[in-house]
Order: structure tokens, then C-alpha cells, then sequence
């Protein structure tokens, strides 16, 4: 069997070799490798000590990204690959990191401490394919299983459940029985898990193309990691908009919105806030007033609390907040929501609006022309390249300074005429601007 080499990782494995060491690929780009998907990065693994691996590539960009637990990155052909020496990991006291790594001498044994099956292969151009716990047998029948005893992998770090699910939605594979009822049983250990850990491995699944599938399938285990799902779970919401309970009306939609951070977590938490704010109405249909409100408060709760970078959670945070509001055809209407959430803010708003609508009954899932009527509108007042911040308004700071106005006068100033020009009151033309400012009374001024 022959799989296909990157030209850097290729180098890398012919010099460790003729300096007498052994040395595979490794890992996820196997995987991917025997999947027939571009691998995003090559990982290797050698019987060189990390010493030994510097030494060979001496003159060489090394970054010595983890030296105690035997990694190096060398960088080759603009390509950085990250080699790590065999080794088994030693006890886990805290499910979280091994207490110390050893070095080995055998490639089994490094493979036998790797995750699952499929992520436990090595291959080299000289040898082929080291396969020794199945992984191709179960990338045939598209299973993540795990190495050896799965409650005891789980134990020893817990992250590897959320990987496991991260793997289910972005290669559409299941987890092997065995492998699945350990991971529900094991799930509570994660809330022990660091959570800047826990945010990578759960952006990643959220943009896989089975994102609402393991939500549906798993929402006991994702509610280890955000509790505020578990109430969804199974949750009428007695409305004749609605023919899902709401996770599942929330896993739907989260298939109809791009694989974007902001979006799939958007998706994931608009309706956060519903089983709070429930009540039933005299005639018999659910209400949920004020949920977009409070759904954006706990989605930046929950987004803080996983330390996603601040921009997400501000993103997020406003995409819940609107997630139902009515958004308007009249340029001058719309020209107000663009200068409050910006060209790319308002399309992802639509893009939510959108995901919303194809989670509702059938009858009401399909109006989807009112979107693209909306997305073109929007198109259209940005072709005319409206003014919408200080910084498109046609006069400049120095022409205020110019006209005498100082200090937290010009900020107000600007806002003044920008409310105006966006309002369509006066155009935003320099000439007629500056007529405008000389309206004013020079009290204005300081
Ligand atoms: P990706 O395509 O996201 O890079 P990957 O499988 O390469 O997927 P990495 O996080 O890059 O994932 O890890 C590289 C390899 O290291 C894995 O394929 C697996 O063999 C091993 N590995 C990573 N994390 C763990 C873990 N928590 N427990 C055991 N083995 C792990
Ligand atoms: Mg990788």
C-alpha cells in the first residue's frame, strides 16, 4: 500500500532513517491519508529521544513545542511537523494529563496509548501500514472505537469522549457500541477537563457536517459540558410553529447554517433561554416571551465560561439576541440594522433566521423566498456604499477642528450626522455637510 506523503514530512522520515532511527507518520493523517482526505497536518513518531531528533535536523527551524513529553517541531519545506518520540503515557491521577510519559522502544506500544483505532496506524514508505488494533477494519465500517478498554481510556483523560464526538460529526462515523455506553458513562468527567481543551474539541464538532446528528444522538453527553442544554432535552414547546421537541428543533437547524464558529454556536444556543421563559397562553399555545434576551445572556455566560475568544461570544451574543426579530425590506429600515451590526453581522443574522425556519413544522419550514429577498436587499443598499460608521461620513476630523470643534464635541458631532445621513435626512456630501455644521450655534462647539 502506498499513501501519499506531503514533500516535508517525506524528508523528515528519510533523515531519521539514515541516521539509524526508525520513523512513521502517525496518527490523524493516516487517517485521513486511508480516508482519501487532504491530512491538515503530518504528526510523526520515532525511536530517536528528543536530543536525537534536534541533532538530526541540526540548521534546521526547531521548536521545541514539548520537550518533556517528547515532542519537537521541526519545520521542513515550510511545513512544521511535530515528532515525538515513542512512548507510553504513565498514570492518570486526574483524568486530565498523564503524571509522566516514558519513553519506549516500541511502536506498538506508542500506538496502544493513542485514542481510537483509527488514530492508532503508522506507515512508512519502506514498511507500509502498521495497524495493530483494527483501525482500518473500523474505518471500513466507519466506527471509533477505542484502544483498548474504553471506560479505562475515558478514565485516564475524558477529553477523548468529546473527541469521539467531534470525529462522529466531522467524518459521519458512529461510535462502536462498547465505545458509546463508556462514553455516557464516563461523560460526567469532563466537567474536569480544562475547559480551553473542552472549547477546541466542541468548535470542531459544531462545524462537522454531523454536528446536528450527535447533538440529537448525544445531548446527555454535550450537557456535561453546557448543563444549560439538558432542559431542551425532550422539552415541548406546545406551538403550532413547532413539530420537534427543542433540542431537536435546535439540531435541525444547526445542519441549515454554514460550518462557521459564530454561527453553529449561534445556532446552537438561540433558543437556550425558551425553558425559562415558558408560559401557556389561554389559548392553549406555548409562549416564550423575552427568551432572545435571556438566551443572549446565558449564551455569554456559557461562551465566557468556555473561554471562546471574547469576539465569538460578542458575535454569538448578538446573532441569539436578534435570532428572532423581524428584519425590513425598506433600504432605510435595513440601513439601521447594517450600521448596528455591520454587512457580514446582518448576512449571519439572515443566515440564523434562516437555520431557524428550517427547524420549524413543515408548513412553516419552507418559506425560505423571504431570506433571499432580505439577503438581495441587502446587497442592494451596500452597492450604493451607504455611509454607516463616523469613518464613511464625508467630512473628516479636521474639518470639525477646522469649523472650531474640540474635544467630545466632534465625537457627538459625528454621531449627529451620521444618525442624520443613515436617516436619509441629509446627504452625505461634503459641500452640503459643512453648510449644515454652519447651521449650528457655535455653542455647540466645546
Ligand atoms: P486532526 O485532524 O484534528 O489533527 P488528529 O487525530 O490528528 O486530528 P490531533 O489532536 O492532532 O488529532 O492528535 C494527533 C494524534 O495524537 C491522534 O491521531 C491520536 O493518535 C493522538 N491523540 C491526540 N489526542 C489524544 C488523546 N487525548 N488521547 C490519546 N491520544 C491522543
Ligand atoms: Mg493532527
Amino acid at each position: 500500500m502506498k499513501l501519499p506523503l506531503s514533500p516535508g514530512a517525506a524528508q523528515a522520515l528519510f533523515r531519521l532513517r539514515a541516521a539509524g532511527y526508525e520513523s512513521w507518520i502517525v496518527g490523524g493523517c493516516v487517517r485521513d491519508a486511508l480516508l482519501g482526505r487532504p491530512p491538515g497536518d503530518y504528526d510523526m513518531t520515532t525511536s530517536a529521544r528528543p536530543e536525537e531528533t534536534k541533532a538530526v535536523f541540526a540548521g534546521e527551524k526547531v521548536i521545541e513545542t514539548g520537550i518533556r513529553h517528547g515532542t519537537v517541531t521541526v519545520v521542513l519545506e515550510g511545513e512544521p511537523l511535530e515528532i515525538t518520540t515513542y512512548r507510553v503515557d504513565g498514570g492518570y491521577s486526574d483524568a486530565r494529563h498523564p503524571d509522566g510519559v516514558t519513553f519506549t522502544a516500541s511502536l506498538r506500544e506508542d500506538a496502544a496509548r493513542r485514542d481510537f483505532t483509527m488514530n492508532a496506524m503508522a506507515y512508512a514508505p519502506e514498511e507500509g501500514l502498521r495497524d495493530y488494533f483494527g483501525g482500518q477494519e473500523d474505518l471500513k465500517r466507519r466506527l471509533i472505537r477505542c484502544v483498548g478498554d474504553p471506560d479505562r481510556r475515558f478514565r485516564e483523560d475524558a477529553l477523548r469522549i468529546l473527541r469521539a464526538l467531534r470525529f462522529a460529526s466531522v467524518l459521519g462515523f458512529a461510535l462502536e457500541e462498547g465505545t458509546l455506553a463508556a462514553a455516557r458513562r464516563q461523560a460526567f468527567l469532563l466537567r474536569e477537563i480544562s475547559r480551553e481543551r473542552v472549547s477546541q474539541e466542541l468548535g470542531k464538532l459544531l462545524c462537522g457536517p454531523g454536528a446536528g446528528e450527535v447533538l440529537r444522538t448525544c445531548p446527555d453527553i454535550l450537557g456535561q459540558v453546557i448543563p444549560e442544554l439538558l432542559p431542551m432535552v425532550g422539552f415541548d414547546q406546545r406551538n403550532e410553529h413547532h413539530c420537534y421537541d427543542l433540542l431537536t428543533h435546535t439540531a435541525v437547524a444547526l445542519d441549515h447554517v454554514p460550518p462557521r464558529l459564530p454561527l453553529r454556536l449561534a445556532m446552537l444556543l438561540h433558543d437556550v433561554g425558551k425553558p425559562r421563559c415558558f408560559s401557556l397562553g389561554e389559548d392553549g399555545q406555548g409562549h416564550f416571551y423575552g427568551h432572545a434576551h435571556v438566551g443572549m445572556e446565558m449564551a455569554g455566560e456559557i461562551l465566557t465560561r468556555l473561554r471562546f475568544p471574547g469576539k465569538v461570544c460578542r458575535q454569538v451574543e448578538t446573532l441569539v439576541r436578534y435570532h428572532d426579530s423581524v428584519l425590513p425590506e425598506d433600504p432605510r429600515l435595513l440601513r439601521r440594522w447594517l450600521r448596528k451590526l455591520g454587512p457580514e453581522g446582518l448576512l449571519d443574522l439572515v443566515a440564523i433566521q434562516r437555520g431557524d425556519t428550517w427547524g420549524l413544522a413543515p408548513a412553516y419550514c419552507t418559506r425560505q423566498e423571504g431570506f433571499d429577498r432580505l439577503e438581495q436587499r441587502v446587497q442592494d443598499v451596500m452597492n450604493e456604499q451607504p455611509c454607516l460608521s463616523v469613518r464613511d461620513l464625508a467630512v473628516k476630523g479636521g474639518d470639525l477642528l477646522a469649523l472650531g470643534y474640540r474635544g467630545p464635541a466632534i465625537g457627538e458631532i459625528q454621531r449627529q450626522l451620521l444618525e442624520d445621513v443613515t436617516e436619509g435626512e441629509i446627504p452625505n456630501e461634503k459641500e452640503v455637510l459643512l453648510q449644515y455644521l454652519k447651521s449650528f450655534d457655535a455653542k455647540n462647539k466645546t
